[in-house]
């Protein structure tokens, strides 16, 4: 069976990258009707918090990634970890490594001055002596000669030599397994059969093969797939940008928008932009996966939230900003329906936030704004709205009739139509770029229309 994982660090929120990851780990898990799993890498226990754990869980369900197994945690792994590292010292796999920093540290020096990469000369592994009351290391005893390779699916064919790779410490002097090891252990018990990760740990591949060789077991297929850049090519940072799944969130992107958006930036099916994650997972595959960094776009991802927006009802609508409206002290239960009104501003917005801050003058008549609407009121366009106001009093309330009584007034009076637009919009709205001005009439009721022009004049 087709088995992946998504392995978290559990040192902060779930960021794009991570999301990214994930989503290919799911989604390929998915297409080959395989197991999702999901392993909490927190061995680091200064930096891992429940905090993260559970804002990584928060972020995976919001954008939709169920997971098949786990969450496992590795804290709670340790005696297999060091079940293993007893089997590879008993097979002479492993040696324990007596060297003390001030040793090493000369050991590199000489290696340096000789024009040599540093690298553990492996004096423990020939010549044990054991020190009493030092704990020793474990190290992995790397084989001398020969090569790693391995087919990477997104970067192709990979050979390292050995010569070139450390015997890497597998246990700390305290017995704590380190983070190479505890994966291949990991990935080895959850039989996992791809690895699919960012590229930031390909140099950690080589290594981790050989472990799992010297272990006889069988090696999964590689994906790495390249960084996440900002759009002028840099690293992005989470003090600059927004990094976090949920900031996305907050910033009303719709959750099937950005993994749509995540899923373009470095695999393409064809010039298919928007589609939704079972199409997605219908289309994907690893060898298209792109092999170059990917340049994270914001305006593009409004793009894509906004044609994912199109696609909703209106009541779907309604329960999605519902909650931005909320925040702002609105009741969605008041006139009027907010139905009609998301109906009207719907298109207006590439993300709900901006289509909640569409409906808000419909149900918050912006008083605070009043003493600032008004300077830009001329006596003449006062003149007018008070003129407007008086006609509308006897319309019969229709949609129809208001845009005739817009029409005839402004031919009437001899005016422009951004003659009484303006005014009224400022009056009705707080602002000038709204919906079509009979539609806010309408919409806001007869009552409402003439307290707000009436208010402070
Ligand atoms: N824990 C690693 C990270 O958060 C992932 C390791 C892996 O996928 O092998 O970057």
């Amino acid at each position: 069976m087709i088995t992946t994982r998504f392995a978290p660090s559990p040192t902060g929120f779930l960021h794009i990258g991570g999301a990214r990851t994930a989503l290919f780990s799911f989604a390929y898990a998915k297409k080959n009707n395989g197991k999702f799993i999901l392993r909490i890498e927190d061995t680091d226990t200064e930096r891992s918090t429940q905090e993260s754990v559970d804002s990584i869980l928060n972020a995976m369900s919001w954008l939709g990634l169920s997971i098949d197994e786990g969450p496992y945690y590795q804290t709670k792994r340790m005696a297999r970890y060091q079940f293993f590292i007893q089997k590879l010292l008993d097979h002479n796999l492993a040696y324990y490594c007596y060297c003390s920093k001030e040793e090493l540290e000369s050991m590199r020096e000489e290696q340096k001055n000789r024009g040599q990469k540093p690298k553990y000369d492996r004096r423990c592994l020939y010549h044990p002596i054991k020190k009493d009351g030092v704990p020793p290391v474990v190290r992995f005893n790397n084989p001398e000669s020969g090569v790693v390779s391995w087919n990477d699916l997104v970067k192709g064919s990979i050979q390292i030599d050995n010569k070139e790779l450390d015997d890497l410490i597998i246990a700390r002097s305290d017995g704590t397994p380190t983070y190479n090891f505890c994966v291949v252990i990991d990935d080895l018990d959850m039989k996992v059969t791809h690895v699919i990760r960012g590229d930031d740990h390909i140099n950690n591949t080589p290594r981790q093969i050989n472990i799992l060789k010297s272990l006889g077991a069988n090696i999964p297929v590689y994906a790495h797939i390249p960084m996440i850049l900002r759009d002028d090519g840099q690293k992005m940072s989470k003090r600059k940008d927004a990094v976090s799944v949920m900031q996305y969130k907050e910033m009303g992107i719709l959750p099937e928008a950005l993994l749509n958006y995540l899923a373009r930036l470095c695999w393409g099916h064809g010039d298919d932009e928007i589609f939704n994650l079972n199409q997605f997972i219908e289309w994907f595959d690893l060898s298209n996966v792109s092999n170059s960094p990917a340049r994270f776009d914001v305006k593009k991802l409004l793009w894509v939230n906004s044609e994912h927006l199109k696609g909703k009802s209106n009541s779907e609508l309604v329960k999605l900003i519902t909650p931005f409206l909320e925040d702002r002290g609105i009741d969605i239960t008041m006139q009027p329906q907010i139905a009609q009104v998301v109906n009207l501003v719907r298109n207006r917005a590439d993300n709900l936030v901006s289509m909640a801050n569409e409906c808000v003058y419909f149900y918050q008549p912006l008083t605070h704004k009043e003493e600032e609407i008004n300077k830009f009121l001329t006596p003449n366009a006062i003149d007018i709205l008070n003129k407007f106001g008086d006609g509308l009093i006897n319309i019969d309330w229709d949609l129809d009739n208001i845009k005739c009584y817009i029409k005839n007034f402004c031919s009437e009076h001899g005016l422009h139509m951004r003659d009484i637009g303006i005014p009224l919009r400022l009056k009705l709205c707080g602002t000038t770029q709204t919906p079509s001005l009979d539609s806010i009439v309408y919409l806001l009721g007869k009552n409402e229309v003439l307290k707000r022009i009436q208010r402070n004049l």
